[in-house]
């Protein structure tokens, strides 16, 4: 296996739990921080020369990571610089992406008022094409910068790229967003309208437990979380997983919650939902197996 620069700590068996909002994963054969994109390009360059299978960590908000571990490489990405030139906002894919909504509204830009809500990074948002209350991430994107799985760094404009409800290209192509950069508009009222939106998100999620946001996308026109209220389903526990009683689309880890007793409970919702009401949900949250 080839050397790393000596400035990268990798470390053997780091414990996974932590760096997710769910708290489960087990350890992963290798673990990084990495803060630069040629950090990055080094990592893939390692991996792929190992054959080390990897995995993108940003804040671990929308992932369910196997209580057994990962059997490769957990990148966790801290590339955290952020560059405003007039109204245009740039970012390394670290960077918090609740912060950059809070930044942007409260220097009087409206776009990512709906950021503020979110707990991932700017990279994990981009590649979910995370978004809230009408608004989504794609919207005000003017470029991504990606790393492909070839190891090529390239910039793509927004209009290459083929974004919809919470999918985003790089979730099929493999490639890794480095940074992005966003187009805003002067806005006298963003921040209260973001205030507002925080206000109503703090009283219908249950934003003290620990979670990975909604677990299922939503049908077209419809809620996930209310389909899941109307069958009845708040409440219902496998192990130490629980659908929230505050939001039907929230399982919350009650506490020592394994990801079996979380697929165990998405199956069972699925299953009942599909028999109660006809409807197919399909996950949003994103399930990393072992191996
Ligand atoms: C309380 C709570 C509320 C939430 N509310 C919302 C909401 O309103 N709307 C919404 O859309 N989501 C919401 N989420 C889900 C989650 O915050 C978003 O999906 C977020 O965008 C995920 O970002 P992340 O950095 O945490 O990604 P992670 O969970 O770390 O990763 C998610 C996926 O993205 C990949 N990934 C991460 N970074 C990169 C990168 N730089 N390049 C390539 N791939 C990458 C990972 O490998 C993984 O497959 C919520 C979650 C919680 C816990």
């Amino acid at each position: 296996m080839a050397d790393l620069t000596s400035c990268l700590e990798l470390k053997r068996d780091l414990l996974l739990a932590p760096y997710t909002t769910f708290g489960i994963g087990g350890p992963a054969k290798y673990a990084v921080i990495v803060r630069t994109a040629s950090e990055m390009e080094e990592l893939l360059n390692w991996a792929r020369l190992g054959g080390e299978r990897t995995l993108i960590i940003g804040r671990g908000s929308n992932l369910l990571l196997d209580q057994r571990g990962f059997d490769g490489l957990a990148i966790i990405n801290r590339m955290e610089w952020c560059r405003a030139v007039s109204t245009q906002i740039e970012v390394g894919a670290g960077y918090s992406f609740a912060l950059l909504g809070v930044r942007a509204a409260r220097s009087g830009f409206s776009g990512l008022e709906f950021a503020a809500g979110i707990p991932g990074s700017v990279g994990g948002a981009v590649f979910m094409n995370a978004g809230a209350g009408g608004q989504e991430t794609a919207e005000h994107l003017v470029d991504v910068e990606v790393l492909t799985l070839a190891g090529n760094r390239m910039r793509l404009a927004r209009e290459e790229l083929n974004f919809s409800y919470r999918t985003s290209p790089f979730q099929t192509d493999g490639s890794i967003v480095l940074s992005a950069t966003f187009q805003l508009k002067p806005s006298d009222r963003a921040r209260d309208e973001q205030l507002i939106s925080l206000r109503n998100r703090s009283a219908s999620q249950p934003l003290q437990e620990k979670s990975a946001g909604c677990i299922f996308r939503n049908p077209p026109g419809r809620a996930a979380g209310k389909i899941i209220d109307e069958c009845g389903l708040k409440g219902r526990m496998i192990g130490g997983a629980q659908v929230s009683y505050k939001h039907g689309n929230f399982i919350v880890n009650s506490g020592a919650a394994t990801s079996s007793d979380v697929l165990s409970l998405i199956a069972h919702l699925k299953e009942e939902v599909l028999r109660l009401s006809g409807i197919f949900l399909e996950e949003e949250v994103r399930y990393i197996p072992y191996c």
